[in-house]
């Protein structure tokens, strides 16, 4: 672009004295059609950065994060640079998940400047990767978990552990029978629960849940602005799980999210689109770009929103209601404009939403 702007620059002095003679006029008029090439050149390159991500035609660009994405799905590192719009909405609605711990990498900031060395030491102290996770999230440094003695390190623990009895949420009645068909998930991570009973549509792989519970945590973080754990709960009510609210007889449609200290924590969007449907509770928003619309429940305090209205990612969008105490999020395919259910019935009908959650954040 700068040696652009030095070819225009040049070009741009003309020498009007030239003008009067025939030789002048034929350098007058190569001068000028140097500048024509010079401005033609600038306009070709601007659109390349303008039509990314929107041009079904062209590769898009994509940052780290959502590459990350990409390679959770099993994407090569040349069909990543190679991806094309239609290509991104076919792996985010049918892909399956091979690699989650591309994820899991990003997630907690202290593994940025994790080597082996120290993760080496660090292991040897007997954490789980979870319990590393908690103290990297409390703002511990790599080579500040390897110099805390195991005391030391049971007793900051002790503050990460989720506190579920302060949840409004019931939970499953042991008595009732499984739906048939219906997959057992015996352990779900981060205080998921046992025996979790999935929709047959749910893939129950471990590297499929252990991506479902990251990108929720992941999700959870952004949209209530706060990296703690022990402030959120993101894998009790995830897609497709049966038994919310102990109705037995419906599925989740969407992934349940709840800030923990508080019930009145602002609620940031975690995406891009405009407003479809807006009552003050619910919220759909449509997202032109993977073509999902994203909906919002049990919320409260919620600015008004006209229909048509685009929403930038980070947009407060309301409230957690006190009453229900979480946040619903779901994902359906296409633009939707009305009610959208977060379960009726033993149908599961909305789409995965895992990465769709956290694809803009
Ligand atoms: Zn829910």
């Amino acid at each position: 672009m700068l040696i652009k702007c030095v070819i225009l620059q040049g070009a741009l002095s003309l020498d009007f004295c030239a003008l009067s003679t025939a030789k002048g006029m034929e350098l007058i008029m190569k001068k000028i059609f140097i500048v024509i090439i010079s401005i033609m050149m600038l306009f070709t390159t601007v659109p390349a950065f303008a039509q990314t991500q929107t041009d079904e035609n062209t590769g898009i660009v994509q940052n780290d994060h959502q590459k990350n994405i990409m390679r959770a799905y099993g994407l090569t590192e040349d069909e990543i640079n190679n991806l094309t719009l239609e290509k991104l909405r076919d792996v985010m609605n049918n892909g399956k998940i091979k690699y989650p711990s591309y994820l899991v990498k990003e997630t907690p900031s202290h593994k940025n400047n994790l080597t082996k060395d120290l993760e080496r030491k660090i292991k040897a102290k007997g954490l789980t990767d979870q319990q590393i996770d908690a103290l990297g999230d409390m703002g511990f440094m790599p080579e500040e978990i390897v110099s805390l003695d195991t005391e030391n390190i049971k007793d900051k623990l002790k503050d990460t552990e989720i506190p579920f009895t302060t949840s409004v949420l019931p939970s499953v009645t042991t008595s009732a029978t499984p739906p048939s068909g219906y997959h057992c998930v015996n352990q779900v991570p981060d205080n998921g629960g046992t025996d979790e009973w999935f929709h047959p549509n749910v893939d129950v792989s471990t590297a499929a849940v252990d991506f479902y519970v990251e990108a929720s945590k992941y999700a959870a973080k952004y949209i209530f602005n706060d990296t703690s754990l022990s402030n959120l709960r993101y894998s009790y009510y995830l897609w497709g799980e049966w038994g919310e609210d102990a109705n037995t007889t419906w599925c989740h449609e969407g992934v349940d999210l709840q800030y923990v200290p508080n019930n009145n924590r602002a609620v940031r969007l975690n995406m891009k689109g405009n407003v479809t449907y807006s009552d003050g509770y619910y919220l759909n928003v449509y997202d032109p770009i993977l073509k999902v619309t994203y909906n919002y429940q049990h919320l409260t305090n919620m600015p008004t929103f006209t229909v048509g209205q685009y929403l930038t990612v980070g947009t407060i969008i309301g409230y957690q209601n006190p009453g229900d105490a979480h946040v619903h999020t779901q994902v359906e395919s296409g633009n939707c404009g009305t009610t959208i259910y977060s379960g009726r019935d033993l149908n599961l009908q909305c789409i995965e939403p895992y990465a769709k959650m956290i694809y803009w954040i």
